[in-house]
């Protein structure tokens, strides 16, 4: 196969780069190992945010990409974000007034809003926000980012990026990369041995937390930048409070947690920051992590938290750009595009956070649209991601107007879907007239028409991806509904649904 790009790597910050490659017509492959956002990406706190904290680090400039990518992201994709109103309690003995007022001036001020509402001061007696709150915060502030489904904003990069000419190989590494003066060779391996060779005029490794591993390992080539991993926890804890409010909770140690309404009816509680040295792969909560989240939490709230209240967690590994900081909280969310064009060029992403791969992506192909002959016009501010073509962005409407065309779809399955699919709802529903049109029931509010459209649509292939990145009906079902699906695609779908 002969291509112009090879992206390594099916995270945000690999998807967000193919995609806006793609659309500039450059001839593009993207492999990744595991399946879509297997990793980093679908274990984040799940915002587009500017980093009310990261002002504390004087990242003036991250911080206002940052928040310039709040509004971008509403726009392209008002089906899988929205708006989140975080409450900030005062504690008298943490950070003064006086300084979380001027962050929050700041964060008002360093980029444009249109649908944002600013900060303001609460009186936590009578708002809302202080009922789920002990009696002794009084005072607060409220600010708002973005809350994003972190898996499905890569999938949807991915589905746009194949619209747009790309090939998507999932579960398929690239074990070795040979280079002459003008081109890549990759040998590509799917995880039923398949091999694929690949001549490539360039490589994009944006292997987040393997990237300089898999420089090491399978390519020529040295980088004098190193990622540092970074561990970061969260817990799913059945809902705390009826409120739509987050809260960011400041802690002693001087770092922040954040308390955030999750699928209806839990509450998300994360994160930790660890220096990590293990395998990516293998990384998961430890009992200290699921302790001082519980700890930390319930020094705010009214009702405390204990580890017997975690119904569910995951863990990632952030892959922060190294800046020889001491505390894994300071290390920079900046990162670095690296290119090494003595041969054929490659392209390391050292760093880089959720909230800024479409900016990332632009400043890939800066670099990238040049070397390949290819338009240097960025063309993703203004692109909607797939089904996010909603009049005004309005889904309240968009999804009342469902209900009326689809009478038949259960109310919650068209909310479900709405929020996951936006305007292709109408491509899943397709032809059918009928609930039973939409096939076997696998799991309750779980068609195979749907399991059939994910696997057509969106490289879902295994029971994990359908339950944990596709949906998130994981966390709603039984604990054995993992089984059962998976059951049903060997049985149904029998070449598709081996894990
Ligand atoms: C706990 C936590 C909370 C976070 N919260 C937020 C947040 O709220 N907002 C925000 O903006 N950011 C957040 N982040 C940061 C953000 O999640 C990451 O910076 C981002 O997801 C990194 O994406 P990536 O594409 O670089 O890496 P990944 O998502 O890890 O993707 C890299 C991919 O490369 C693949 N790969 C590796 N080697 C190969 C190979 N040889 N062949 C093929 N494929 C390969 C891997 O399988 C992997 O899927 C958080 C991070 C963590 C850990």
């Amino acid at each position: 196969m002969e291509v112009d790009l090879l992206v390594i790597g099916g995270g945000i910050n690999g998807v967000g780069i193919a995609r806006d490659a793609a659309g500039r017509g450059i001839k593009v492959l993207l492999c990744e190992k595991d399946d879509l956002a297997g990793h980093t990406s679908s274990a984040t706190t799940k915002l587009i945010h500017g980093g009310l904290r990261y002002l504390e680090h004087y990242e003036f400039r991250l911080v206002r990409k940052a928040l310039q990518e709040r509004e971008v992201m509403l726009r392209l994709a008002p089906h899988i974000t929205r708006p989140l109103r975080f409450v900030v309690p005062h504690d008298a003995s943490l950070r003064p007034m006086w300084m979380i007022r001027a962050g929050l001036f700041l964060y008002d001020h360093l980029a444009r809003r249109d649908r944002l509402p600013g900060s303001e001061a609460l009186d936590l007696r009578t708002h809302e926000a202080g009922t789920a709150l002990k009696r002794d915060y009084r005072a607060g502030f409220a600010y708002s980012d973005l809350w994003v489904d972190d898996a499905r904003l890569v999938v949807l990069n991915v589905v746009d990026a194949a619209e747009h000419g790309a090939t998507i190989m999932t579960r398929t590494i690239c074990e070795r990369l040979e280079r002459s003066a003008s081109s890549w060779r990759a040998q590509l391996v799917g995880d039923d041995g398949t091999v694929t060779e690949v001549n490539a005029r360039m490589v994009a490794n944006v292997a987040g937390p393997w990237v300089s591993h898999f420089l090491e390992r399978s390519t020529p080539v040295h980088s004098k930048r190193a990622v540092r991993l970074i561990k970061g926890s969260h817990i799913v804890v059945r809902k705390l409070y009826d409120h739509p409010y987050a809260y960011l909770f400041q802690n002693p140690d001087g770092r922040v947690i954040f308390s955030i309404p999750y699928e209806g009816e839990f509450t998300l509680i994360g994160t930790t920051d660890l220096e990590y040295h293990g395998d990516p792969e293998k990384v998961e909560i430890d009992q200290a992590e699921t302790e001082y989240l519980c700890s930390m939490a319930s020094r705010f709230l009214a009702a405390s938290i204990t580890p017997d209240d975690v119904v569910w967690s995951y863990a990632g590994v952030r892959p922060l750009l190294e800046d020889e900081s001491s505390d894994p909280s300071a290390v920079t969310r900046d990162y670095t595009l690296d290119l090494d064009d003595s041969q054929a060029p490659i392209l390391s992403v050292f760093g880089g956070k959720l909230t800024t791969f479409r900016k990332l992506g632009e400043e890939a192909m800066e670099i990238i649209a040049p070397l390949l002959g290819a338009s240097e016009k960025p063309w993703t501010e203004t692109a909607v991601l797939p089904g996010g073509d909603i009049p005004d962005g309005d889904l309240a409407r968009f999804g009342a107007d469902l209900e009326k065309r689809y009478p038949w779809l259960p109310g919650a399955l068209v909310r479900r879907w709405c929020r996951s699919y936006g305007s292709r709802v109408s491509q899943l529903v397709g032809a059918a007239t009928a609930l039973t049109e939409l096939g076997e029931e696998v799991l309750p509010g779980l068609y195979a028409q749907e399991i059939d459209y994910l696997i057509n649509n969106e490289w879902a292939r295994t029971a994990e991806d359908i339950l944990w990145r596709r949906t998130r009906l994981g966390l709603h079902l039984p604990a054995d509904a993992e089984d059962t699906l998976q059951g049903w695609l060997e049985r149904e779908r029998p070449i598709m649904g081996h894990r």
